[in-house]
């Protein structure tokens, strides 16, 4: 039962070595086997040498795997992959794709969804097609600097360069809507004090909804990538402003943020071990993400559209952030030649961070969304375009903040709802 390929693409299928002969093969349905009412002893026969091969092998078989391309040379590059290579431990066995089988074998409609979904799975490289004129076709009537409605918390990735400190504002929303809030870079040479202070400045701005209420950063991510130690400094004195230091790694993990790690800190000779903290972004893991809803948002009219973009942002943001494509073989992202990137590094820091415990973006429930909106866009508060007239690089004007309602704000009872309470130093007071 093969899958759909679609038929203009090199057709690339991933081969993994038996563990018995060597033979590299690609998994397919047709070698999944199982003793007749014994779902559950479910293994792969070898194409070569007919050996079963049970499935705790398959760890170490997908180390060793690479693409194959069934039509090496064709211009549009295809992969084909299936359920039966899901790694152990992150989703249905072998085991649970025969009983599945075996309950559906007999009904027509049952056994096509079964084999479309779960043998099937297949696709183009997305990330090959996307192309930065399409991406900024998608620009939505927002101006940067300014809050669309449903958008109720920010967040900030901060990259660090040798001649200039560049920020990305991310807007989040309900149903996974993320928009650009603003992309902005301070000129100048970061080992210099003036720089810091004027990104703690912008740092510390907030900006002014259409209900009035003023939104502060929720969190910040700076890549310590470069000039570790002064990053380090920075972050350390701003904690309580949930300022985190970052590193981005080139690994495929479920986590986009892990846990931090100490690290060595010196300031003005002294040296504090564990001194500095660092969290680890899975860029890898961010890029992917970020580029199958860019892909899916491709069919969808903007109102349905997960990642909006203002259009304010310039030709350069757009070149940036589709400014590398994935290498199956090197199971990476590689950027393209003579492009930046940092708009797609600040965007994946800004994403990142949100999943830290003081805002786990990632829990977040239909009830939790409510209980923000009722604080962010209090009903019968909205200022129309007031704030959309002004499109200036100063601080919005300062509305007199209205007090959030305090049963709103109050600690949740579960666990899981911890951070509510720091809310409130999003909005300014
Ligand atoms: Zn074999």
């Amino acid at each position: 039962m093969p899958g759909p390929i679609p038929k203009r693409s090199d057709q690339r299928r991933f081969s993994l070595p038996c563990p018995h002969c060597e033979s590299k093969q690609p998994l397919v349905w047709d070698n999944l086997t199982w003793p007749e009412d014994e779902p559950e002893k479910a293994a792969y026969r070898c194409i070569d040498c007919g050996v079963l091969i049970e499935e705790h092998h398959k760890t170490a078989m997908l180390e060793r795997g690479e693409w194959v391309a069934g039509h090496p040379g064709r211009e549009i590059v295809g992969f084909h992959i299936n359920a039966l290579y899901t790694p152990i431990g992150l989703g249905k066995t072998w085991a649970d794709h025969a009983k599945r089988y075996i309950e559906v074998k007999t009904d027509p409609i049952r056994l096509k969804v079964f084999t479309n979904t779960v043998l099937g799975e297949c696709f183009e490289d997305e990330t090959e097609k996307l192309d930065w004129e399409e991406l900024k076709e998608r620009v939505e009537q927002y101006g940067l600097r300014t809050i669309p409605v449903g958008c109720l918390f920010l967040t900030a990735g901060v990259d660090v360069q040798k001649d200039r400190v560049e920020i990305q504002i991310r807007g989040f929303g309900e149903g996974g809507q993320r928009w650009v809030i603003d992309w902005h870079y301070i000129a100048g040479d970061p080992t210099r004090e003036d720089i810091w202070e004027a990104l703690d400045k912008y740092l510390d701005h907030s900006i002014v909804n259409q209900f009035g209420i003023s939104l502060r950063l929720a969190a910040v991510a700076i890549d310590s990538g470069y000039l570790t130690q002064e990053v380090y400094n920075f972050c350390r004195m701003r904690r309580h402003r949930n300022i985190y230091a970052v590193k981005g790694m080139h690994s495929f993990t479920q986590q986009l943020l892990r846990r931090p790690t100490k690290q060595e800190f010196k300031r003005n000779g002294a040296t504090i071990k564990s001194g500095a903290e660092v969290y680890q972004v899975s860029s890898t893991t961010a890029k992917q993400h970020l580029f199958a809803r860019l892909a899916s948002d491709r069919k969808q009219p903007p109102q349905h559209r997960l990642e909006h973009f203002s259009h304010d942002l310039a030709d350069d943001y757009f070149r940036q952030l589709t400014s590398e494509v994935f290498d199956p073989n090197k199971r990476l992202y590689v950027k393209l030649k003579d492009r930046h990137n940092e708009a797609l590094d600040t965007c994946n820091y800004a994403e990142a961070i949100a999943y830290h415990p003081v805002v786990r973006v990632h829990t977040m429930r239909e009830a939790d969304w409510q209980r923000l909106r009722n604080v962010i866009e209090p009903k019968g508060k909205q200022q129309g375009d007031l704030f959309h007239m002004e499109q200036t690089t100063e601080v919005p004007p300062q509305q007199p903040p209205h007090e959030p309602p305090q049963a709103v704000a109050t600690p949740s009872r579960t666990e899981r709802n911890a951070w509510i309470p720091q809310r409130k130093d999003w909005i300014k007071k």
